[in-house]
């Protein structure tokens, strides 16, 4: 995969405003258990504050995951503002456009020399938006953990205690207590 870069060189005399639209792929997500669908649209500005680099931006993605209940796709559309400091290593780096700096000088987890790497940027910001639990929908009934129904599409035959252990411990504990009391 080719990374995507936005070079900064310039931002030494103005903020520098660029954006775009990655088709699948663009981002690396085949660790994550996560597909991209559809474009993922960003758009970012760079400006320098004091000594750090100021990256203001935002992105709009849907991601499918697999529903945490049913293991079903489920959708997730994630429209997400960020706003980024990233220190700078070398002071010199953007106040004179012809100094050549070497890539070990300036190479930071975002930088390669004066290059912003912000394919890199958005795939942690995507990650960090991602719910915990993925849901197919809200009222999502989840497998039956007895025979596997999904039961989002029709109810199975199984006896309902014995895929409720919190009912049955309730059930079991209002048992004891009639015990106790008779
Ligand atoms: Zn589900
Ligand atoms: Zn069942």
């Amino acid at each position: 995969m080719t990374q995507y870069f936005v070079d900064l060189k310039d931002l030494a005399r103005e903020k520098i405003s660029f954006e775009g639209s990655f088709e699948p792929g663009m981002v690396d997500f085949a660790s994550d258990n996560v597909r991209q669908v559809g474009l993922l649209d960003w758009s970012a500005s760079a400006d320098r504050a004091g000594g750090e680099i100021r990256i203001i931006g935002s992105l709009k993605v849907t991601l499918e995951q697999m529903c945490s209940r049913c293991l079903e796709p489920a959708r997730c559309e994630i429209s997400k503002p960020f706003d980024l400091f990233f220190r700078q290593r070398d002071q010199q780096m953007f106040d004179e456009d012809e100094v050549e700096l070497s890539e070990e000088e300036t190479r930071t987890g975002f930088f390669t020399g004066t290059r912003l790497a912000v394919g890199e940027i958005l795939h942690e910001q995507i990650l960090l938006a991602l719910p915990m639990k993925a849901l197919c929908r809200v009222d999502c009934k989840g497998l039956c953990p007895t025979c596997g129904t999904n039961l989002n599409s029709g109810d199975c035959k199984c006896p309902k205690e014995d895929f409720s252990p919190h009912m049955d411990t309730l059930l079991e504990l209002k048992r004891r207590l009639e015990q106790r009391s008779s």
